[in-house]
């Protein structure tokens, strides 16, 4: 194989390192990516139609094209012949339906020819060599991304085997009376769900989540934001990683009143722990860490590479040090690229680790 960059996972982040690569002039027989399904949409899909989510977290620059510009809103408004997308978005309210933003992924998919590009292989081991990185049996690229996504669905270990728990990432419907463990976005999404199915609801939750906008402050996706995060020294940057991954969601009526209405008739309530339920959902996101994935795993034995607990520690530019130079780039992105920004885990995450990797590449005197 003669392509000169690897991408190594399937998802959104990928395809939003596609396409960046593909403005930046690169083209589909320059890249090669290593997936598990054609479709980049296909775990995002699943997991969103699971939760019943109907309206995007991220606003109207939660997108997976290149530019920055034109933004959701701008292509809605288009679109609907209706400026209202872009009223709403002056005030930060636009959210774009989750409908709208996978229709988006399919145009993206498309323009870009990531089908050309796209091999079906689950990638075991990088092993960085003379001139780059080899990826199992399938030749060196001297620029790898690696964007594997989340390591699997994580589960309170008191409920492994149980019949009454599911995920809330797997497909579900509503018992009667549910109770819902975990108080970040995919549950209080959950709580709406399961109130408007006229189950009553439980919430099990040790703390109260935080309200915001975004998953993570708002600061945190400006151009500046992430530049005092990178001045932090290794125990505040773990503190500061893990206080923001506490769960949260949105403020505003549509998420409280239905919860207060069912408050006050006796269909929700809140406790700190467990107890009898018919169905228990377990809306606890994802395995967090490097080690849960066995291809970082590997990587991070193999080459000896600096750690920090959960976190493989990164530059600035997602770009793991002491195995990227002027002429070869191995780079994070999505949630392993936490250390080098930490809101990696969304589409504004995707393009800052994108971004980065096309400069590194461009620069590479033997591109
Ligand atoms: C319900 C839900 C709602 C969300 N809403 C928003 C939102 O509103 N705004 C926002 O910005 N973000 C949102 N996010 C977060 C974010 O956009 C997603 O987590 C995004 O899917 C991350 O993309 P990814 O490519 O890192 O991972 P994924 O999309 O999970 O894709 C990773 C892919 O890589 C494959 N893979 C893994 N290891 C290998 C390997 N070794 N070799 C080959 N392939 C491999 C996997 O099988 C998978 O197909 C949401 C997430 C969820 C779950």
């Amino acid at each position: 194989m003669s392509r000169r960059i690897a991408i190594v996972g399937g998802g959104l982040a990928s395809l939003v390192a596609y396409a960046t690569l593909r403005k930046g002039g690169l083209e589909p027989a320059d890249i090669a990516v290593f997936g598990t399904d054609l479709d980049p949409a296909a775990d995002f899909r699943r997991r969103a139609g699971a939760i019943r989510q109907r309206a995007m977290r991220s606003e109207s620059d939660g997108h997976a094209a290149a530019a920055s510009w034109p933004g959701l809103a701008v292509r809605s408004a288009l679109r609907r012949r209706d400026p209202a997308p872009l009223v709403a978005t002056l005030f930060d309210r636009y959210h774009p339906t989750v409908g709208e933003f996978l229709d988006h992924l399919a145009g993206v998919r498309e323009r870009t020819a990531w089908d050309e590009s796209f091999v079906r292989e689950r990638i075991r081991r990088v092993r960085a060599v003379e001139g780059g990185f080899e990826l199992d049996g399938h030749g060196v690229f001297p620029h790898v991304l690696l964007a594997p996504g989340h390591p699997g669905l994580e589960r309170p270990a008191e409920l492994a085997g149980d019949p009454r728990a599911v995920h809330a990432y797997e497909p579900h419907d509503y018992a009667d009376r549910v109770t819902v463990v975990g108080a970040g976005m995919a549950a209080a999404t959950e709580w709406l769900n399961a109130l408007a199915a006229g189950s009553s609801v439980v919430s099990v939750r040790r703390r109260e989540p935080e309200r915001r906008p975004l998953n993570l402050p708002r600061p945190l996706f400006t151009r500046r934001g992430p530049a005092s995060f990178h001045r932090t020294g290794v125990p505040q940057r773990v503190a500061l990683l893990r206080s923001w991954s506490s769960p949260s969601y949105p403020c505003g009526r549509a998420w409280d009143e239905p919860l207060e209405d069912a408050r006050r008739s006796g269909r929700f309530s809140v406790v700190p722990e467990l107890n009898g339920a018919e169905q228990i959902i377990c809306a606890t996101g994802f395995h967090r860490g490097f080690r849960h994935d066995p291809l970082l795993a590997k990587l991070v034995a193999d080459h000896g590479l600096e750690t920090a607990e959960d976190w493989i520690v990164l530059a600035p530019d997602s770009t793991v040090p002491g195995l990227s130079d002027t002429e070869r780039t191995l780079a994070l992105a999505g949630v392993p690229g936490q250390w080098a920004f930490p809101a990696a885990d969304t589409l504004a995450g995707a393009k800052y680790a994108a971004r980065r990797f096309l400069q590194r590449v461009r620069r590479c005197p033997t591109r």
